[in-house]
Parts: C-alpha cells; structure tokens; sequence
C-alpha cells in the first residue's frame, strides 16, 4: 500500500476510534511542519504524550516531486536528529557541506571557512525540503505517542484557569495545559491569543531551483552578495547545485521571463566563472521575502515556536534551524518540569522558555537583516566596510570562530538533545 493510502487509512480509524473521547495528551501542536513535528517527536521521546493538528494535505507532504526548496541542516540541528533516532534514514538524503565561501561583487575580500574552523565536522548538511518534511511526517505518524489530526484545524480554544479547551472538526475536544503555536509564519494561533507581530517586507523575492555546473561544486557552499541581493549556489548530491538568488522583486520577475539559458547565463555573469557554465537542471520557483519579529513568544498557555515566532531572510539558511532550536528547548523546559510535577502550561515554565530562546532569536533575527540591508547596498563607503569587515573576519581566528559556531548553530546555552544527548 502507498504512504498516502495508508495514512487515508488510519485517518478513518482514527476518526471512528476516537470521536467524543477526550485525548488524554499534554500538549496540543497546532502545525504539523517542521517545526512542530520535531517539538512531538522530542517530547514522546521522553514519553510525553502529544497531539498535532495540521490542515495540511498529506497527498502533497508525502509526494515526491521535488519543490524547488532545499534546507541548509546546521551541524546542531543534525546532532538533534540523531538524539532523536532519524539521521540514518535523512543522511541517504544530504549532501555535507565542507567548506563555506563568501564573497562579494566588485571588492576584493571574502572569507572562507574549512573543517579545521568545525573542529573537522562537515558545517552543514543540504536536503531538500521534500525529504525532510517526509521523513518528519511519517515519523509523527509511526510514533504511538503522537496523535496525529491531519486535514484537520482548531475550530476554537476556550482558556480556562488550569488547562485550555480546544474544539477541532467534529466537535472533537481536547483539554490541555498547553497549546503550542507552529502553524507558521501566518499563524493564526499567535493572531487568536492577540501576540503582537512586527512584519517587514524586503522587496525581494528569493528565486530557487537546481543547476548542473560544468565543475564539481567539491561540497563548497558559496554566498555571493550582489548589489541587488545575495546569491547562494549549494552543493546537493549527483553533483548539482542549489541557488538560492534574493533580488530586488522587479528584476527577479524579469528573470523568470527568461528562457532557460538566458536565465542560466544570467546566473553566471552574476556568480562569475568558478563552477563553469550552468545549466537549469530544474524549474524555477519564486517566494516573497520579509521578516517577522514577535516581542513575546508566550501568552497563557501558549508559546510560539518555529516561523509561528519568527520569520528571517533566508541569506544564511538559518530559519528552521532557529525554529529547531526553539522546538527541543521547549521540549526539554516543559519535560524538565513534567518531571517534578509542576503544571507545564503555567507562567514560570513558559516564562523559562521564553528567556532561553529570547538572544538566539534576537541576535539571528538583527544579523541577518544587518547583513541583507548592508550587502543590498551601492555605496562605494559601505562597500569598502564591508571589505574591511570581511577581511578581518578571515584573518582573525577568534572572530571566524564565533562565526562558524554560530552557523553551526552551537553558540549558548545547548539543551540537551542540541547536544545530541537524549532528553
Ligand atoms: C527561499 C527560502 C529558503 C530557505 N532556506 C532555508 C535554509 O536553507 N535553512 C533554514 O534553516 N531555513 C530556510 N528557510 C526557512 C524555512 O523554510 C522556514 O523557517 C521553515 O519552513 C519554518 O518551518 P515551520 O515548521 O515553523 O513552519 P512551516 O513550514 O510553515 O509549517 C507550518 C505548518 O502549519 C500548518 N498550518 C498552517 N496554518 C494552520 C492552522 N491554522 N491550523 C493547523 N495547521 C496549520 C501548515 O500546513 C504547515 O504544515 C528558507 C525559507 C525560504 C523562503
């Protein structure tokens, strides 16, 4: 039977078995992505019961046609996976990155990072997002102690003071002592319980697909910055390459009025001439770029995770990995809790997570946006401090480090499974 037709099956049973009888679980997850599928997986890992509702279509999570996005795993986020059991079936997956390269049009000056500035560990890992959203989904299926609710929403979520009453279709209700947010960067959940979210646009839409490059990309993930945006080639397995290219909304449309080997050449004439000719081994997709920065992860009985807390330009490939983050470190806060009998929908458990994720999310959210508006930029002044800065970050091996650790998602204080340590 294919995955689909068994999911479709379980679902039936599910909806017979299980109608007008209250879930005995902790935690309601509103979001089935990524994201929310890590913070299930990590929580029944340490034998805590969950349910996840997602609107989704599971027929598009589980075909396989590839969707023109790739996802840059951090070396942390890898150690996460493997705690949590799912590294074997995604390495067949990923393409390691080995080197880092970045530059930048018109000045002299790059920085350039290797396995000896990763203690020898491989930087990052590229998947595309197919796989991993696959892998994630089956695995909330498979696992006794997630109930899955696909196709499914909240319909309404009535606090009271020591747990929240949630309605989904059906009138099927749940009560629990926390619901969690990761529905995304719309997130109606963080909209309901009144979060305010400051939401900016960048003007620029990230146009991705997949090239075969007339020499190996040898596991090197380079970022060029362009006065119209960043330009992104990573390596992906059968030695083809990932393009990420966030430009200016007007030219990027252009762009994709091109044929293919205009577009391909134009790719070229950007990117320069290291890798040889390109060409387009995949359509081309388009996605509007912005940032969303939510002063409050928490509200009561709520914290948001995933892009549901944040949304960053992809210039670093760092968004999900933020969002993996939060989702093992609110594992570990409310199992941490769980443990000792405290209630893990109140305010100090959820007030814990909430300051552990606060200068991650932070400083992720500013650098990146201080590196977007600094390289999109024509001014000659602006221009050489950039060169200067990238100078320095080459030569000073403190500076690359705290660079490379924070890439590799390894700087502060590390729950557990980041350590990949079990919960
Ligand atoms: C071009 C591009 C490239 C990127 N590259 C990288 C990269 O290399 N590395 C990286 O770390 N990040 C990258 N990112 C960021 C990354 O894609 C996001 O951070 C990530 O998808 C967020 O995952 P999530 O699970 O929080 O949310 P989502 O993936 O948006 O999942 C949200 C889930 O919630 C469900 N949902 C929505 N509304 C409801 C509702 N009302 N009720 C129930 N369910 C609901 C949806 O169906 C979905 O399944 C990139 C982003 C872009 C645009």
């Amino acid at each position: 039977m294919n995955e689909i037709r068994v999911f479709k099956f379980f679902k039936i049973v599910y909806s017979f078995g299980m109608m007008n009888q209250p879930l005995d679980v902790s935690t309601l997850i509103v979001g089935a992505g990524p994201v929310g599928a890590t913070l299930a997986l990590a929580l029944a890992q340490a034998g805590v019961k969950s349910a996840i509702v997602d609107t989704c279509d599971p027929a598009q999570v589980l075909k396989k046609e590839f969707d023109g996005r790739t996802i840059a795993i951090s070396h942390g986020s890898h150690l996460i996976f493997k705690a949590l059991g799912l590294w074997e079936e995604l390495s067949s997956f990923v393409e390691p990155i080995k080197k880092i390269h970045i530059s930048q049009a018109n000045y002299l000056g790059y920085v350039h990072y290797d396995e000896k500035d990763s203690d020898g560990f491989a930087m990052g890992y590229i998947i595309e997002n197919r796989h991993l959203r696959r892998i994630l989904f089956k695995a909330i299926f498979n696992n006794p102690l997630i109930n899955c609710r696909i196709s499914n929403h909240v319909k309404s979520l009535d606090r009271q003071p020591f747990f929240i009453e949630a309605t989904l279709e059906q009138q099927e209700k749940l009560k629990v002592p926390l619901v969690v947010a990761a529905d995304g960067r719309n997130s109606i959940t963080r909209q309901q319980a009144g979060l305010k979210a400051h939401a900016w646009s960048y003007q620029q839409i990230a146009l991705v697909g997949v090239l075969k490059t007339e020499f190996p990309h040898e596991n090197i993930a380079f970022e060029h910055f362009l006065p119209s945006g960043p330009l992104a080639l990573l390596p992906m397995q059968n030695d083809l390459c990932s393009f990420v290219w966030s430009i200016d909304k007007q030219f990027g449309e252009h762009l994709l009025t091109l044929s293919e080997q205009e577009f391909s050449d134009q790719l070229r004439a950007s990117f320069g001439d290291y890798l040889g000719k390109f060409e387009l081994a995949s359509q081309r997709w388009s996605y509007p770029l912005g940032g969303i920065l939510v002063p409050q992860l928490i509200a009561e009985r709520l914290a948001l995770i995933g892009d549901a807390a944040h949304v960053i330009h992809p210039v670093a490939g760092q968004g999900l990995n933020l969002g993996f983050r939060d989702a093992v470190t609110l594992a570990e806060v409310l199992v941490d809790a769980a443990r000792v009998g405290i209630d893990i929908g109140s305010a100090q458990v959820l007030e814990r997570y909430q300051r552990w994720r606060r200068f991650d999310v932070l400083t992720l959210t500013s650098v990146t946006d201080l590196l977007v508006r600094s390289f999109s930029n024509d001014s000659k002044l602006i221009g050489n401090l950039r060169m200067i800065g990238l100078r320095l970050t080459h030569r000073l091996p403190v500076l690359k480090r705290v660079m490379t650790q924070h890439a590799m998602g390894l700087l502060g204080e590390k729950p557990r499974l980041l350590q990949g340590l079990p919960l």
